[in-house]
């Protein structure tokens, strides 16, 4: 598979995993947020309930004691027996200053048949005295088991409360009655809802005797029985009210609950059980806001899914591009060392060209020197042909002059001998250079003691052809090289240059020696007839000559260019702006001490 197939086949497989992932991560998030959030409600719901439910014992309890102490006062026990005026007055006002001190709502006294005798609330228009209350059950437990307690609507104030009873015996234990206490537990609720929570209270029948919501009020949780139904009626305990049911639920757990007159809502029900036999106080906890918290968590986790799925392959872009970078580094490391290798093997290729053009230029010299010798031996007998053949001719003459006794002329003629051989001497000595094929003894030279010696050298010559010898020369000019090429350097030159004057009115030779780029620069100029400028590439040519035959060989400035280049140097001839001509040479200069005499 191709690199690029993979790399999209990865990424399609990245999505591919992270959208089948996504909707369980979605449901998983909003059940855990649902399951944390329901968690919390719960817990502070059964705080709130604990709080509640001492609240609401409180509130009862702290009058438990009331019926009992009203049933030991001798004054309420007494009126039992006699029920002068005086007596039921005086137990009113203690009954109504009971009420007020206890804070009650209600105190009041029966007899046995349910009639209430004197109650606290006697001076008013509901006042209970008169009233029988037999039918409560408040009433009938104390006569049979000497305490009662009820929740009830009171059916002469329609105002619910809760009873608590006590059973009295008159003094002499002849009669007996029952003493009242009418609790008021409304003051609760307003509790619940400046808390603004849903709390109620349901009592055995599951209808609901308080609530922080007044329209569940009286409306029961479970159907009613006939039975209870029966009692209900028969103990007027929701007098003048018509009870309802109230919501639905599958469970005791999950209430349906009315809010307002067109909707309702769904609440998680948590109770707990009062000390009255039946009660349960509820706690509703709203199940609006644990869906709205599942699904802000469901919303986080989509969030926190897109960020990690984004980073996934932010992190999985990142390292293809590194991967793609090493790739490419490794790709080209790979060139650089075949590149590397193609200039080592270039190099080897070039080194052994080089070497073996240098074999073919070696034997191409060879072969030049070879014809060179050819022509050289041309020329030399072209050359030594003349002289032989006028010394051959001066000798025969001089044997018939000397047989003739003529002893001057045979002077001459040896002399003219002498002359011709010593020119031939000369063309010969020209040719010794060729033979000096030894490896160059690179030394310290003096250059200008060089040209003081060969100029001594010359002086018969300079002095029979009257040149005027012009020198700037530095008192040292160390160069390296040895004497023996040096001065064939210099006799070459200024030989020359004497040859150049030799037909001028005022021949003139001038010498300089200048240092010059870590070297000594040599100028031999003179004033004499010089060279066109087109000649100036042919002078350092192998034979080439524009002098009489038997004058030159063309090999003094070839000779001078060869030597000049064994000593690391150069030479050129010039032109001057004056006339004449300049050969300019350059050595390179040595720092050591000139060894050289
Ligand atoms: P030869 O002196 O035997 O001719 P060279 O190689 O020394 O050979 O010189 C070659 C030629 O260069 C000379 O024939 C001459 O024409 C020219 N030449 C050399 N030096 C001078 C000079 N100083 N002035 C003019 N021409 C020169």
């Amino acid at each position: 598979m191709q690199k690029a197939d993979r790399s999209v086949w990865e990424l399609r497989r990245i999505w591919l995993v992270g959208f089948l992932l996504l909707p369980f991560l979605l449901l998983a998030g909003g059940w855990l947020g649902f399951n944390h959030a329901r968690e919390q409600a719960l817990q502070q719901a059964d705080e709130r309930l604990t709080l509640y439910a001492s609240s609401f014992e409180g509130a009862i309890n702290r009058y438990d004691y009331l019926p009992w102490l009203i049933a030991q006062t001798p004054d309420v026990r007494r009126l039992l027996d006699q029920r002068a005026p005086e007596l039921i007055e005086r137990v009113n006002e203690f009954l109504l200053e009971t009420r007020n001190t206890s804070l009650a709502d209600e105190v009041y006294l029966m007899d046995a048949e349910g009639l209430t005798l004197v109650s606290s609330n006697f001076r008013t228009a509901e006042s209970f005295v008169g009233n029988n209350y037999r039918f409560r059950p408040y009433f009938t437990d104390a006569i049979r088991t000497g305490r009662g307690e009820f929740f009830a609507i009171g059916t002469t104030t329609g105002l619910p409360g809760y009873f608590l009873s006590q059973e009295v015996f008159s003094l002499n234990d002849q009669q007996r009655g029952v003493a009242v206490v009418k609790v008021d537990l409304e003051p609760l609720q307003a509790d619940w809802q400046s808390a603004a929570e849903k709390v109620f209270v349901s009592d055995t029948n599951h209808i609901i005797v308080l609530s922080s919501h007044p329209e569940w009020k009286y409306r029961y949780l479970e159907p009613l029985t006939d039975q209870q139904l029966d009692d209900l009626e028969r103990n007027r305990q929701f007098d003048g009210i018509t009870l309802s049911p109230l919501g639905s639920h599958n469970d005791a757990a999950l209430l349906h609950m009315p809010v307002s007159d067109t909707e309702s809502e769904r609440f998680l029900n948590r109770s707990l059980e009062l000390s009255r036999p039946g009660w349960r106080i509820h706690y509703l906890v709203p199940l609006e806001p644990l869906y709205r918290f599942a699904a802000l968590t469901t919303g986080v986790v989509l969030i926190l899914y897109i960020l990690c799925l984004t980073a996934v392959l932010w992190m999985r872009e990142r390292s293809r591009r590194a991967h793609a970078a090493l790739q490419a580094e490794q790709r080209l490391r790979n060139l650089n060392d075949t590149l590397e290798d193609q200039v080592i093997e270039r190099t080897a290729e070039l080194e052994k060209r080089t070497s073996e053009l240098q074999r073919i230029q070696r034997e191409l010299v060879q072969s030049e020197k070879l014809a060179a010798l050819g022509i050289m031996a041309a020329g030399l007998s072209h050359e030594l042909n003349q002289p032989l053949t006028a010394v051959r001719t001066y000798a025969a003459s001089g044997r018939k002059l000397l047989a003739r006794g003529l002893i001057d002329q045979v002077d001459t003629a040896l002399d003219k001998i002498m002359t011709l051989t010593s020119r031939m001497s000369d063309i010969t000595s020209q040719l010794k250079v060729f033979v000096r094929q030894a490896p160059i003894q690179k030394q310290p030279v003096d250059w200008a003691a060089r040209i003081d010696f060969v100029l001594d050298m010359l002086e018969h010559r300079i002095t029979q052809q009257q040149v005027r010898i012009d020198t700037k020369i530095p008192a040292q000019a160390l160069i390296r090289g040895d004497d023996a090429r040096i001065e064939q350097i210099l006799v070459n030159l200024i030989g020359n240059a004497l040859d150049a004057v030799a037909q001028q009115s005022e021949p003139q030779v001038t010498i300089r020696l200048s240092d010059q780029n870590h070297g000594w620069c040599l100028q031999v100029e003179d004033n004499g007839p010089g060279f066109a400028k087109e000649q100036i590439k042919h002078l350092f040519e192998p034979f080439y000559s524009t002098k009489n035959v038997g004058q030159g060989m063309g090999l003094g400035l070839f000779i001078c260019y060869g030597l000049v280049q064994d000593l690391g140097g150069n030479i050129r001839a010039e032109i001057p702006d004056e006339g004449g001509a300049r050969f300019v040479v350059w050595l390179p200069g040595s720092d050591e001490k000139a060894t050289a005499a």
